[in-house]
């Protein structure tokens, strides 16, 4: 008995001896929880230690289980010292539950709930979403999950059978109206009602007549009493209604003449179109007319030195177009725009040429039209110089005949439309084509 003690008390004494080379710094047995970043505790080596350490295990920190960190301390090839730290991994977190949905979840009244369900993540396992238990009573459902080493979780979601929630305004905080027009609808929600629009009801009537800027207060109770007011502030803008546009365009037809179309179908606007004879645009002419603008002469040629040249070089060019617009159309147009407009000094070569032809155009029941709003396109100008142009002159006049281009290389006139057309319909501008009884903005003639 005495022998056997004495043998193992040696058998210590040696094993303490040569570990004094390497030592186990931090726990010789580390408790890790599954999951976890394993953080090595390290070794202490004797001063001056020339051996190199080794450190080998065969630790999964994502399984529970017992593992072993092996340190050697290797001179040359021999193993002149080690030791060894046991790492148990353990698992004593329980799997995440989450709750989809609200924790305090309200069910219309003669609705049923509709489960919606948790999720649960297991830091070991993985995903449990599938072995969630699910039990519930009139008022509550509980959700419980336990992962393989038995950690659980519960969580409950109340159930509630009622309407505690006010209706919903779905509508801007402030509107513009135009002088006469309608307010535009408002609609209220309720989460269990729904659309209960028709049920809204005002603090006071609100008289479009008159200009000006007006708080309208909406309210709206549900049957079970939720109550949801709604402030709104109201412009009630100056309408131009009795102002009309009459937008013209010259020098074309171009490639941009269909853009130019379906800009103005897009904003539901005639316009007139006073043409030059170009060949490859039959079907442009045609598709404008077709769609309600109106087609005018701006002389076959618009070569001042021929056109002006005579009244009878002036009114053989104008039949000549007048004629291939009616075989394109079917209709004799009898509107006109001088090249150059009626006040031109580009035809003084022919010193009272535009006094003459000004006169007998009329006699021969044609109208011709100057514009009383130019809009700068002649230039080369961005869309924003024409759109502010155009828009700086727009006023209360009744009429505004509009010089524009459609010529090619107006691609920031057919930019500018854009703006110009949505904004003057805001302001409640009328458009219109021309027609030969339409206010012809005549120009005073200069030559
Ligand atoms: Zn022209």
């Amino acid at each position: 008995m005495r022998k056997t003690i004495l043998f193992i008390l040696m058998i210590t004494l040696l094993t303490s001896c040569a570990s004094q080379r390497i030592r186990i710094a931090g726990p010789s047995v580390f408790v890790l929880e599954a999951g976890q970043p394993y953080l090595e505790p390290g070794v202490t080596l004797l001063p001056g230690e020339t051996a190199k350490l080794a450190v080998s295990s065969d630790l999964n920190p994502q399984k529970p289980g017992t593992y072993r960190m092996r340190y050697l301390l290797v001179d040359g090839k021999e193993v002149v010292a080690q030791t060894t730290r046991k790492i148990k991994v353990v698992d004593t977190t329980p799997p995440a539950l989450v709750l989809i949905g609200k924790a305090v979840t309200d069910v219309c009244p003669g609705q049923t709930y509709q489960e919606q369900g948790a999720t649960a993540i297991d830091l070991v396992d993985g995903d449990l979403t599938s072995t969630i238990e699910i039990t519930s009573d009139d008022v509550k459902i509980t959700y419980h999950v336990a992962d393989l080493a038995g950690n659980s979780a519960s969580l409950i979601r109340e159930i509630h059978v009622r309407d505690i929630d006010a209706p919903v305004f779905d509508a801007p905080g402030e509107v513009s109206v135009l002088e006469g027009g309608q307010l535009p609808n408002i609609v209220a929600t309720d989460r269990c009602e729904g659309d209960l629009s028709a049920l809204v009801t005002t603090d006071k009537i609100i008289d479009t007549s008159v200009v000006g800027d007006q708080i309208l207060t909406y309210s709206i109770v549900d049957s079970k009493g939720n109550a949801a007011t709604f402030t709104q502030l109201i412009h009630v803008k100056k309408s131009h209604s009795a102002s009309t546009i009459f937008l013209t365009f010259d020098d074309g037809p171009s490639y941009l003449t269909d853009d130019f179309l379906d800009l103005l179908a897009e904003f539901d606007v005639k316009a007139t179109f006073f043409i030059n004879k170009k060949s490859g645009y039959d079907k442009v002419i045609q598709r404008a007319h077709r769609e309600g603008h109106s087609i005018g002469m701006h002389s076959y040629s618009h070569v001042y030195s021929r056109i002006y040249a005579s009244e009878e070089a002036f009114f053989q060019d104008l039949y000549a177009e007048q004629a291939w617009i009616k075989n394109l159309t079917g209709e004799t147009t009898r509107l006109y725009r001088f090249p150059g407009g009626s006040s031109n000094t580009v035809s003084s070569f022919n010193p009272g040429i535009m006094t003459l032809l000004t006169r007998s155009i009329r006699e021969k029941g044609i109208q011709y039209f100057d514009w009383n709003l130019s809009s700068g396109d002649a230039g080369k100008h961005d869309a924003a110089f024409i759109t502010n142009y155009v828009l700086k002159q727009l006023g209360s006049r009744s009429n505004y005949v509009v010089l524009m281009h459609d010529s090619g290389g107006h691609e920031s006139t057919l930019e500018a439309l854009r703006d110009i057309l949505s904004y003057a319909k805001q302001e409640g501008y009328s458009f219109s084509a021309l027609n030969v009884n339409s206010h012809p903005a005549h120009h005073g003639v200069k030559n």
